[in-house]
């Protein structure tokens, strides 16, 4: 892969976001915010699963306070992950998010009314030491870049420019105000859209950038247009942070957020399971062994590979690569551990000693 773009280092929270820092991981709650019980609930999953940075949104007075009790009951939990607020519309709610503690703001300069508002709350936030994101949408574009109609040549590239410009448009308002510590993104719910409006970003600021394919949809069609956006960006060097959106709870979108990290081989975060699709040499019933193995592993937080492979064509060789493995042949299994036969397993005992195998390798790493 490409080196990682050179940007600026912007600080949310005590997470340090582009400057060659770790690519982070977000997510957002989907509880309304005045429900502060069920969106602290929401947050200690997000934490669990391995999210460092939490978007609340802000939509009105009434959230402005509970935003503020959540930071602080989050801070009394020794919950220490930055909550961003996210405001669309009313320049109040964002001067009043900074005021409730919020570690950054994200907004659309282009929808909160004249430019003075963004200023404003630039000005506040910069005074505060609070770093903003200007997010832009396909579905929210500031007026003037909005398309005119349906009929132009090429939808998808003016599209991604009109992003990219409404993006820069909403950074350079916020430079005139000396309010540098500002991340980008500018999203769409097409893969295309997104992948060319992020790399006009990267041509044309230095700013990092939060990358995503925004309203992906629900959690397959959703993992897999987030996979392809994110993937093909990521493998270009560019992005610093992002979210995979999904219409599910939000603890979802982070396995594929992780997954999507260690496929590219960026970052690694619980178990990665090699399973052979199956076809008609397979030697046992693997399917079902792959998904109970899956199962079995979704609480494990450390990196592992398990193969769980179905003959002797490639059942070998993947499980000789993971740190466990199960390559099968008549009813029955060997069992790899880093690299080497550790056992022969009857078809009904692969699961059972495979878990042994699991928690012994777990526990002498600890
Ligand atoms: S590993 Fe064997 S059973 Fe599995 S898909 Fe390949 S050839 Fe078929």
């Amino acid at each position: 892969m490409p080196p990682r773009r050179s940007t600026r280092q912007v600080e949310v929270g005590g997470v340090p976001v582009g400057g060659g820092a770790a690519i982070s991981v977000q997510s957002m709650t989907n509880t309304k915010t005045t429900d502060v019980e069920a969106t602290m609930s929401q947050i200690r999953s997000l934490i669990d699963e391995g999210c460092q940075i939490i978007r609340s949104s802000v939509p009105d007075e009434a959230s402005v306070a509970s935003f503020k009790e959540i930071k602080s009951r989050m801070l009394r939990e020794g919950i220490t992950a930055p909550l961003v607020a996210d405001i669309h519309f009313d320049h109040r709610l964002a001067l009043g998010a900074i005021e409730a503690g919020a570690d950054k703001i994200r907004f659309n300069p282009g929808n909160i009314g004249p430019p003075e508002r963004a200023i404003e709350v630039a000005t506040a936030a910069k005074n505060k030491g609070i770093p903003i994101r200007v997010g832009v949408n396909a579905g929210s574009l500031r007026k003037e870049h909005q398309l005119p109609d349906h009929s132009h040549d090429d939808r998808n590239t003016a599209l991604a420019r009109a992003l990219a410009d409404s993006a820069l448009w909403g950074v350079e308002l916020l430079d005139s105000v000396g309010h540098e510590d500002v991340i980008v993104s500018a999203k769409a719910s097409s893969v295309p859209v997104s992948i060319e409006a992020y790399r006009l970003l990267a041509n044309e600021c230095d700013k990092p950038l939060h990358i995503g394919v925004t309203e992906a949809g629900t959690t397959l069609t959703g993992a897999v247009k987030s996979a392809v956006g994110l993937g093909v960006l990521l493998s270009e060097g560019i992005g610093d942070t992002f979210r995979v959106s999904l219409a599910t709870d939000p603890v979802t979108e982070l396995g594929v957020a992780f997954n999507i990290l260690s496929s590219l081989g960026i970052r690694r975060r619980g178990a990665n399971v090699i399973a052979c699709p199956t076809c008609s040499r397979c030697d046992i019933d693997l399917i079902p062994l792959a998904e109970a193995v899956e199962l079995e592993l979704k609480g494990v937080k450390e990196p592992i590979d398990v193969a769980v492979m179905g003959c002797v064509v490639n059942g070998p060789g993947e499980a000789r690569e993971a740190d466990l493995g199960i390559a099968a042949g008549k009813g029955e299994g060997l069992l790899f551990k880093n690299g080497e036969i550790i056992d022969k397993v009857p078809e009904g005992e692969l699961l059972v000693r495979l878990r042994e195998a699991i928690a012994e390798l777990i526990s002498s790493r600890s």
